[in-house]
């Protein structure tokens, strides 16, 4: 899933980019070649995510990603957790200065973040019930599910047309 806003690939079906956390054009200027292909430095993104971050760092060199008040954080680390976080209904929402500053780039107020993490909640869901009923069988549990899953590609694909610049 996209590092950033949580979209799942497999449920958008889009591909995913590989964001660089300090970006090329700074790696490139300051000869640090290493970071155009360090494992580190690289972030699954999704298209949207990838384009609102493109050149904006806050920073003239390679130094640091954040310092406390702008820049970014990587979120393959536990100290993501500290800057961004979900409130009720599953929207991301900023905890600190620099999370604010992420929240902005990303422009996760006019995203539809929440909607991307049930979707993701509802697939974890089914995958639960498709392994229940391979074990039971049960005729009527069998319908409902097939009637569950046509409600949910009818609802992605309506997603999918609507919100392709989400
Ligand atoms: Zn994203």
């Amino acid at each position: 899933m996209c590092g950033y806003c949580g979209k799942d690939f497999n449920i958008i079906k889009c591909p995913y980019q590989k964001d660089h956390l300090i970006p090329e054009y700074i790696a490139k200027k300051y000869g640090r070649f290493d970071l155009l292909t360090d494992y580190n430095n690289l972030v699954y993104s999704c298209r949207v995510c990838n384009r609102n971050k493109w050149h904006n760092w806050p920073f003239d060199n390679v130094d640091k990603t954040h310092d406390d008040k702008v820049g970014f954080v990587d979120p393959a680390t536990d100290e993501f957790d500290q800057h961004m976080a979900r409130d009720e209904a599953g929207r991301i929402i900023p905890i600190t200065d620099v999370g604010k500053y992420m929240y902005e780039i990303f422009n996760f107020s006019n995203r539809l973040t929440e909607v991307w993490w049930k979707l993701s909640i509802i697939r974890k869901e089914l995958n639960e019930i498709d392994d229940m009923l391979k074990k039971e069988e049960t005729v009527n549990g069998l319908s409902q599910y097939w009637k569950m899953h046509r409600k949910f590609d009818v609802f992605l694909e309506k997603l999918r047309e609507e919100n392709e610049s989400i």
